[in-house]
């Protein structure tokens, strides 16, 4: 069967200077339903590699294909339709507008992927029902604590229904009564037939998946 993601000797340098290079010579296949654990200490590659495999960047040499398709033959506009109608992407950062309620950060999600304007305000709701944070839906990010940040990022993230889920360490910023409900949401969505690529520090979220991938200095050990 064909492998969702498919890293073929990838190789990302930023050019700097001084060059850096981020992750060196990765060959990552990740099949339809599979439940990655990425880990690595900080500087390894991590967030470069998740950046590549949701199309946020691109490889400087090595070939990747997203369920199938070669995507280096692709401009920037159908790289985002590509990425927007199939991938949810959970940033460390979170890039929430900060002057957008909750709702409004999660509806922008749909406008960009062309949901029909009548369903965008209840789907966004019932996205963050989901996660948690339904009783902070006309919150600002500015007046949220960091798990609840954290949570409108994955309820953005969901709300277009993706086929697969990446996420860069989605549990950092929350307790760990939150964490283990955030954990039992991905088991589900697992269980529904989700893809999902977490890159986490956090052993429990490791133990969840189906598979570990190791990074060091920007190489995949085995
Ligand atoms: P991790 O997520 O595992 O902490 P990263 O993928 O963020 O690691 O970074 C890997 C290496 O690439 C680090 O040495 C980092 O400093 C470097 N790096 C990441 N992004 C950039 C960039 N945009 N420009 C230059 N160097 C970068
Ligand atoms: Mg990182």
């Amino acid at each position: 069967m064909t492998p969702v993601l498919d890293l073929d000797r990838v190789t990302r340098i930023h050019p700097g200077p001084p060059a850096v290079t981020a992750l060196a010579d990765a060959t990552l296949r990740v099949g339809r339903g599979e439940y990655v654990a990425v880990v690595g200490p900080s500087g390894s590659g991590k967030s470069t590699l998740l950046n590549l495999l949701g199309l946020l960047d691109r490889p400087t040499s090595g070939v990747y294909r997203l369920d199938g398709i070669d995507v280096a033959g692709l401009g920037e506009r159908d790289r985002t339709a590509l990425r927007g109608g199939r991938i949810g992407f959970v940033f460390q950062s979170f890039h929430l507008l900060p002057h957008r309620t909750a709702t409004e950060n999660v509806m922008l999600a749909q406008v960009y992927n062309g949901a029909p304007r009548g369903g965008r305000r209840a789907a966004a709701l019932a996205a963050l029902e989901r996660v948690g944070v339904g009783h902070r839906a006309h919150a600002l990010p500015t007046t949220m604590s960091g798990g609840e940040r954290q949570r409108v990022a994955i309820a953005r993230a969901l709300v277009n229904e993706p086929a697969i889920l990446l996420c860069d360490e989605p549990t950092g910023n929350l307790d760990s009564a939150t964490s283990q409900r955030l954990l039992s949401l991905f088991d589900e969505l697992h269980a529904a037939g989700l893809t999902i690529v977490v890159i986490t520090h956090d052993g429990a979220v490791a133990s969840r998946a189906q598979r570990l991938v190791r990074i060091v200095d920007g190489r995949i050990t085995p």
